[in-house]
């Protein structure tokens, strides 16, 4: 398995074997496109779709350049095993919430830097079910994919090998295996096995991309549980370890620190030219031969609205009025139990143990959709956030803190449907750059409420079934996509099944903002599977978007 991996992506073995982190040659010797040469691609975003697509098109022979608006990390220097010390990671410029259930927007939803979200996210890398695919016609809620899952089951075990995954053989959706053998558990892994075990509710260890045992140069996971401030091991996998060293390797230009501030149109022929960018505070013009888009769910739809010109007065993309809508976030309720023995959850990678027991629509239930079950193990601050929104403050809040090495936190994934209404557009405030910034609505609808009671009533059970003695649930969001979605035609979505925009034939979106519809399924994998199934078509010949 390893060789064929290697001789895909050899990420893993462009990494020092020296007990550093970074490969410094590898950088300081990357190529460099001047800004009047025409690339064949310009990417917007480093993150789970933007390195994917580097790496895959670089490979090809494609001149590529990826922009990020963040730093290129380097874990030695860059991170801290410390909670407070590492909000550098997150993309925390100012956004505008709203609706009748906004959604807090900062640490919990995107990263900004090489690697994206996926440097601080906490590992799961589920698949979505082939049931998340056909929705509409099959529950009569949310949206029907261009695709089937069968055609995205191959990119999902190539990235689940690159990665790689760890786990037990996975029962649920489409069953498979993992190409790593599932990490042992924690107390908090123990916990919700025991009281699932004890409820007849099938739970495994997994799936998680984290390295269990060497690959390549990547030692594997020592368990020190800061997987959500980055992981200086490189035991978790994000594309700054997975993706971005090949596609160095093979010619790209990974450009940091460039802040992309609208998408250059020819306005005659309306074709993509390249982008704007501001780097070191001077404006700057990439030219390319075709650009796409990776910039998250929120600074996506964000930069095709900023593009507006003359010939496309309401936002590039969104003629039909499509470009924000549907963005979706999963219904996240977090439920924490008190043993009396020691639990001390922060002792183990948080994500450990899963259960898609209740992913499918049951026919007996008056909600449509699922949840997933997984372990979460909050960091102290993050427990101290926990015990917080459950009304405790004062001298309360210091007991819980003090007895925090006894509590043990479940976390649930709800499918919130995708709405039309959910959607970004643009702000009246402006940011550092003089561009209007996001505004996110965000209303929760029957179905919704439905499931986030649903996922707590199971998660309080498991943890009283283990044992616990008290138990406080919260709730809370996870994970955003949608705001651009794959669709059929113009009228109902922004990209096609194979991620070129409607609108522009050299325009594309590789990121979490074309998923349709988003299953109770962490969003990374499937992510990077639908961006590596684009990379194949545009490498059968795409290229400059005549394709
Ligand atoms: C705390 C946390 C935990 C998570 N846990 C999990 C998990 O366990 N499993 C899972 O599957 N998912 C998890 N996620 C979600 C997952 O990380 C994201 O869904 C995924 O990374 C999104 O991929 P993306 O390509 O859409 O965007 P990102 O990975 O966020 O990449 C976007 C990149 O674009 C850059 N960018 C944006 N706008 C511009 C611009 N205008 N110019 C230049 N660059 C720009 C940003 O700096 C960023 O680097 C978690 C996320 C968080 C925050
Ligand atoms: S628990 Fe493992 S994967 Fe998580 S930060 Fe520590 S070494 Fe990295």
């Amino acid at each position: 398995m390893t060789a064929g991996v290697r001789a895909r992506n050899e990420s893993a073995w462009l990494l020092p074997n020296d007990g550093t982190r970074t490969n410094h040659r590898l950088r300081r010797d990357m190529r460099r496109f001047a800004d009047d040469d025409e690339v064949d691609l310009v990417i917007v975003g480093c993150g789970a779709g933007g390195s994917v697509l580097a790496q895959r098109l670089a490979r090809a022979g494609w001149r590529v350049v990826a922009l990020d608006a963040g730093p290129f990390w380097d874990p030695d220097t860059d991170w801290v095993s410390d909670e407070a010390g590492s909000h550098h990671l997150y993309w925390t410029d100012p956004r505008v919430i709203a609706g009748a259930d906004p959604v807090p927007l900062g640490s919990n939803n995107s990263g900004r830097g090489v690697g994206g979200s996926m440097v601080h996210y906490a590992g799961y890398t589920p698949r979505f079910h082939p049931s998340d695919f056909s929705t509409l016609r099959d529950d009569g809620v949310g949206a029907d994919w261009p695709f089937g899952y069968e055609e995205l089951r191959p990119y999902y075990a190539a990235i689940e090998q690159e990665l790689p995954v760890a786990g037990e053989h996975w029962p649920w959706g489409d069953p498979h295996g993992y190409p790593h053998r599932p990490h042992p558990v924690g107390g908090n892994g123990e916990l919700f096995l025991r009281g699932a075990g004890k409820l007849g509710i099938e739970a495994r260890v997994g799936p998680v991309a984290i390295a269990n045992g060497r690959f390549g140069n990547r030692p594997h996971c020592i368990y020190r549980g800061f997987c959500l401030q980055g992981c200086k091991v490189n035991a978790k996998a994000s594309p700054l370890i997975t993706h971005i060293p090949d596609a160095l390797a093979h010619g790209a230009e990974v450009r940091a620190d460039a802040m992309v501030t609208r998408v250059g149109m020819d306005e005659r022929t309306g074709r993509a030219s390249g982008v704007h960018y501001v780097r070191d505070g001077a404006s700057r013009f990439q030219r390319a031969a075709m650009v796409a888009i990776a910039g998250y769910s929120i600074e996506t739809p964000r930069l095709l609205l900023n593009s507006a010109s003359p010939r496309y007065p309401d936002g590039l993309c969104n003629e039909f009025d499509q470009v924000g809508r549907y963005l979706m976030v999963q219904g996240a309720p977090q439920s924490a139990g008190r043993f009396d023995a020691e639990v001390r959850m922060y002792k183990a990678p948080p994500p450990e143990v899963s259960s898609e027991e209740f992913y499918e629509t049951d026919p007996a239930k008056d909600y449509k959709r699922g949840f997933a079950v997984q372990t979460v193990s909050p960091l102290p601050i993050t427990w101290a956030e926990h015990v917080a929104a459950q009304g405790h403050w004062g001298r309360a809040l210091r007991d819980y803190m003090s007895d925090y090495v006894h509590w043990a936190c479940l976390g649930s994934l709800c499918e919130f449907l995708p709405l039309a209404g959910n959607r970004v557009t643009l702000a009246d405030e402006t940011d550092c750059y003089g561009l209007p910034v996001a505004r996110f609505a965000y209303s929760q609808c029957d179905n919704d409420r439905a499931l986030l009671a649903a996922a707590q009533h199971v998660m309080e059970d498991i943890l009283t079934a283990a044992g616990a003695d008290e138990v406080i649930t919260i709730k809370r969001y996870a994970h955003l996509v949608g705001g651009a979605r794959m669709a059929k035609d113009a009228r109902h979505g922004v990209v096609d099944g194979r991620c070129r925009t409607f609108a522009v034939p050299n325009l594309y979106i590789t990121d979490g903002s074309v998923l349709p519809t988003q299953g109770s399924a962490n969003p990374a994998l499937t992510i990077m599977a639908v961006t590596a199934r684009a990379a194949d078509h545009l490498i059968s010949g795409a290229r400059g978007g005549t394709g």
